[in-house]
């Protein structure tokens, strides 16, 4: 287990966040806007437990991409760092990148979604976790 609480912040250090509770969840998404969102292949989030994100400094710099038909995407205005992605209904419902975080956030991707839309340009990995061609169907 990695100790608690889990740091992280986006690249120029102007926003800084903990998580104060071990992550859940964790995998890949392939879907198109997360390609177009990271430039890259896929991008690895971890849901938090409800109320287990704590924003600790730069929350003036964190400005989100509100799409009408899914997750807000919050990033930092500063240096444009992914930083997670939060339900539109459910505040609580939030997917941190694990890119963002400091150290090992102690949880391992277990799934890759939407890949039926992965990149032409990187096949998927043969890495045994499970597959879904669309979103993965929440628990
Ligand atoms: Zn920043
Ligand atoms: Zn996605």
């Amino acid at each position: 287990m990695s100790a608690l609480p889990l740091t992280g912040g986006c690249l120029c250090g102007g926003v800084r966040f903990e998580v104060t509770e071990p992550l859940l969840a964790a995998g890949y998404c392939h879907c198109t806007r997360c390609q177009r969102r990271t430039g890259t292949a896929a991008a690895a989030s971890a849901r938090v437990a409800p109320g287990s994100l704590r924003i600790t400094a730069g929350e003036e710099l964190i400005r989100s991409f509100d799409p009408p038909d899914g997750f807000k995407k919050a990033f930092c205005t500063a240096c444009g760092s992914a930083l997670w992605a939060q339900h539109p209904e459910d505040a609580e419902l939030i997917a941190v990148r694990l890119g963002a975080f400091d150290g090992d956030p102690g949880v391992r991707p277990s799934y890759r979604q939407f890949v039926a839309y992965a990149a032409p340009w990187e096949p998927l990995p043969d890495d045994g976790l499970e597959r879904f061609p669309e979103r993965r169907p929440s628990a």
